[in-house]
């Protein structure tokens, strides 16, 4: 918010369940009816859900509503580029039994389950989420455990999906005793939106679920400041209590963050609520995903331009993940040039600075 407060929680009148289809949100008032044939079209494809707590947050009346944006569905879904990829970080050559994600020596992806709070239209696994998909059964979990214990190299299991928040506590529990028994895991992450998108879900047993002597860090998607309700706020604080340390991500979206002061809020929500950024990430080219993309050097400026603006603390990784699963790249912006004898540095307040070479041992 422009003034610093949070946004209420749900009012008096809102849906009480997700919206899931294009006729339920053109009779909430958040889609005009008459678009609703190719609208159907795009729902028949792609899975679509807004939270009640999202669906409070849009503005039927501001067509370029930056919540709206994220998760209504739209017709250019439809329109595919030469460029798009229905699995464009490569994540199934990469995958050694089923809900296990391998790509890195020392970190591999546990995928309990495909389902998600909300269904974002950018998303790069869209081919894959959607409701009820993908839910590794007892022994399908089982099996993607024993690999992360048949795997001493492997030092950190990272749970996504899909939402890993939307397992019960049950689950999630024995998932994470079962992985914080294994001496080789030092880490345990876990990729989410539900702390923002369905923050009833984060209760005391959820909270409880987390509460692990191994280092668990949460990784919460959020896009936007709006994101951050007082129930946001409640269940990250929740989740905090608990031990676990959040980190924040982000994709790069024409739209919705893509100005200096949208993402110059975002960044200061996140830290207001005890997120550290951690990854701004140029948006992946999943199918029908063009109008969200922002050029990497517009990317680059925009981070430049709140180098010296805001806290270090509030500065995320830019980074673009390689296709054919060659991983995360930072992208910039530098601020160092390699020159004669040393390094010309650009200062974040205006002034430039040459830093000689340190003189060779004698
Ligand atoms: S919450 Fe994550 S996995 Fe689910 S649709 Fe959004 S971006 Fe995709």
């Amino acid at each position: 918010m422009p003034d610093g407060s949070l946004p209420p929680s749900p009012p008096a009148g809102a849906p009480a369940r997700p919206l899931r289809d294009a006729d339920a949100l053109a009779a909430a008032g958040l889609l005009p009816a008459a678009g609703l044939p190719a609208l159907r079209a795009v729902a028949a494809r792609y899975a679509v859900s807004v939270t009640p707590a999202m669906a409070a947050l849009i503005d039927p009346a501001d067509p370029a509503d930056p919540i709206a944006a994220q998760y209504l569905p739209h017709p250019a879904e439809l329109e595919a580029t030469a460029q798009e990829r229905e699995d464009p970080i490569a994540d199934a050559p990469h995958t050694p039994v089923k809900g296990v994600t391998h790509r890195y020596p020392d970190r591999a992806l546990l995928k309990p389950l495909l389902a998600c709070p909300v269904y974002c239209r950018f998303c790069f696994r869209r081919e894959q989420v959607g409701p009820g998909g993908g839910v590794l059964d007892e022994a399908e979990l089982e099996a993607a455990l024993d690999w992360f214990a048949a795997h001493p190299g492997v030092r950190e299991a990272i749970l996504t999906g899909g939402d890993p928040l939307m397992l019960s506590p049950r689950r999630l529990r024995h998932i994470v005793a079962r992985l914080s028994a294994m001496p080789h895991i030092e880490i345990i992450r876990l990729h989410t939106r539900v702390p923002v998108a369905d923050p009833a879900r984060v209760t005391a047993a959820m909270a409880e679920a987390l509460d692990t002597e191994t280092a668990l860090f949460l990784l919460l998607h959020a896009n936007h400041a709006r994101e951050f309700t007082q129930d946001a706020r409640a269940a990250l604080r929740r989740l905090s209590r608990a031990g676990v340390a959040l980190l924040g991500q982000s994709v790069l979206l024409r739209g919705v963050n893509d100005s200096p002061a949208a993402m110059e809020a975002l960044l200061r929500a996140m830290l207001a609520n005890r997120v550290k950024p951690y990854y701004l990430h140029q948006l992946d080219r999943a199918p029908g995903t063009a109008r969200f993309e922002v050029p990497i050097a517009e990317g680059r400026a925009l981070l430049e331009g709140l180098r010296g603006r805001v806290t270090g603390l509030a500065w995320p990784t830019y980074a673009l993940d390689l296709p054919e699963g060659q991983g995360k790249a930072p992208i910039g912006p530098d601020f160092a040039e390699r020159r004669d004898g040393g390094w010309q540095v650009r200062g974040p307040l205006g002034g430039d600075h040459f830093q000689p070479d340190a003189p060779p041992p004698a």
